[in-house]
């Protein structure tokens, strides 16, 4: 029998999806969110007013947890031995959807929010890759998931894990390492980007590796048949890594800085350091190359008279995407849509364009999302701590457009943007895509398990975790 409300339920089936919609709630985080923008605004602007580097990071780890306390999270802190580290947790039972939060900045980069070279402070610090925004913007998804879990009392935790160090600290792999992660089901990760993306990437694995060469000192004029210097050491392993490069597969990066010379070049340096980063594709290949490097090492302390202790500082993997979260998030993120400037915001994306050499024509990429793009094997390109966690736990990234379109990466350009309200909008963005993304996960199990059978099909049945940086405890000194 047609009645008039089987009628009304197929006319708001076929002519209504927003009200279908409606009935998952999806109102009530986004209208949180909507409302909460000067909350938000405030808290990343905290952080990015006093920027702190990795594992320093107290005030803004603190902030981030102080506003998850207030908001009904439970707060562990200090996990893995990382006195800045948090797991914050909302809800019972599963799926366990956690947000990861960074907060640490950069060294050397302070910079005012305007569109021209100003530090803030000379040689200062400064949120160079918009970690300000990052951290700010998963507490802000978590507290949106809560008040959609508070709304329709379904089942499923959201937990947050503010994880310390991601510019060369690897706080993220001390977690996992030591089996925070276990018992998460999925993990949504982000970060600020110059567009509206979801990152299919893999990027590259890395070993952050010091070498410390030890020679004897000696009146460089006076007696220098009695010294062994032990820059030449570092002088002698730089030169031998230039010459290697040519024989090394394309995709590898190599970089380094000397970070102890020596003190006068009357004396002949007894102790002399250069830190290096080693990256490739695939983690097995650059561990074949970092033992090259050990070898090179070896062999300059030999002909220097000199010798040579190394450090693993840290090391991740590269990502292992996610197809069935990357479409989740990419359906998501396009219903959410770009960043809408205003005349303001406009003006000083303008002036940070020109500044880059492209025409104003380039911002309108922000307003966009990028289409899903194919995997394509990594040539090279950055890396992340995320890299561990998403080959223990099914993992998606993506980016919204933090920064002005053609800025470098850790550049000014990005302290600049990140503590605008530009970078805030990007944030409620984020934070709109965690939540319709978890409300997804939430109420699908079946997505859930299409999910979990990619990543073991990926992972391979004998893949067994073993972290890059053995067991070492974190480097909490790397940046004092
Ligand atoms: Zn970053």
């Amino acid at each position: 029998m047609i009645n008039k409300q089987t009628i009304i339920g197929w006319a708001t089936a076929l002519l209504c999806p927003v009200l279908l919609l409606g009935q998952q709630h999806t109102d009530v985080p986004l209208n949180y969110l909507d409302k909460a923008f000067n909350t938000y605004d405030r808290i990343q602007k905290a952080i990015w007013s006093a920027p702190e580097l990795g594992f320093l990071e107290t005030q803004s780890s603190g902030l981030l947890q102080e506003h998850l306390l207030a908001n009904g999270f439970t707060v562990e802190t200090g996990q893995a031995g990382m006195p800045t580290a948090f797991v914050a947790t909302y809800g019972s039972g599963t799926p366990v959807i956690a947000l990861l939060a960074e907060f640490d900045a950069l060294p050397g980069i302070s910079q005012d929010t305007v569109p021209r070279r100003s530090p803030v402070e000379a040689g200062g610090s400064g949120h160079a890759c918009g970690h300000n925004v990052f951290g700010t913007a998963s507490v802000a998804g978590a507290v949106a998931i809560k008040t959609w879990l508070a709304e329709t009392g379904r089942q499923g935790t959201i937990k947050v894990f503010g994880t310390p160090a991601e510019e060369g600290g690897g706080g993220k792999v001390y977690l996992v390492r030591d089996g925070f992660f276990d018992g998460v089901d999925i993990v949504l990760d982000w970060h600020p980007s110059t567009k509206n993306a979801v990152n299919v990437s893999t990027g590259t694995a890395i070993q952050m590796v010091d070498y410390t060469f030890r020679g004897k000192a000696a009146h460089a004029a006076a007696s220098p048949d009695k010294g062994r210097s032990a820059l030449d050491g570092v002088e002698a392993f730089n030169y031998m890594v230039n010459m290697l490069r040519e024989h090394i597969p394309t995709a590898s990066r190599i970089h380094y800085v000397i970070t102890n010379g020596g003190e006068a070049p009357n004396i002949v340096p007894e102790v002399a350091s250069v830190s290096y980063y080693i990256r490739h594709p695939n983690r097995e290949v650059l561990q074949d190359l970092t033992k090259w490097l050990g070898e090179a090492a070896s062999g300059a302390a030999q002909g220097t008279q000199t010798t040579v202790e190394t450090e693993i500082v840290a090391g991740f993997y590269e990502r292992l995407p996610n197809r069935v979260l990357a479409e989740v998030v990419q359906k998501n993120l396009e219903s959410v849509g770009g960043i809408h400037y205003d005349a303001r915001e406009r003006a000083f994306a303008e002036a940070i364009a020109k500044g880059n050499g492209l025409p104003v024509t380039a911002l309108e990429e922000v307003a966009k999302v990028q289409p899903l793009e194919e995997e394509k094997p990594s040539t090279g390109g950055g890396s992340s701590d995320v890299g561990d966690v998403s080959w223990n736990v099914p993992t998606v990234s993506f980016g919204t457009a933090t920064f002005v379109p053609g800025s470098p990466g850790h550049s000014w350009q990005n302290v600049a943007a990140g503590g605008t309200t530009i970078g805030t909008k990007s944030l409620i963005n984020t934070a709109k895509v965690f939540a319709l993304t978890a409300i997804d996960l939430y109420t699908n199990p079946a997505l859930v398990g299409e999910v979990k059978k990619e990543f073991d099909s990926r992972r391979g049945a004998d893949f067994e975790y073993k972290s890059l940086l053995g067991d070492r405890a974190p480097a909490l000194d790397y940046r004092k």
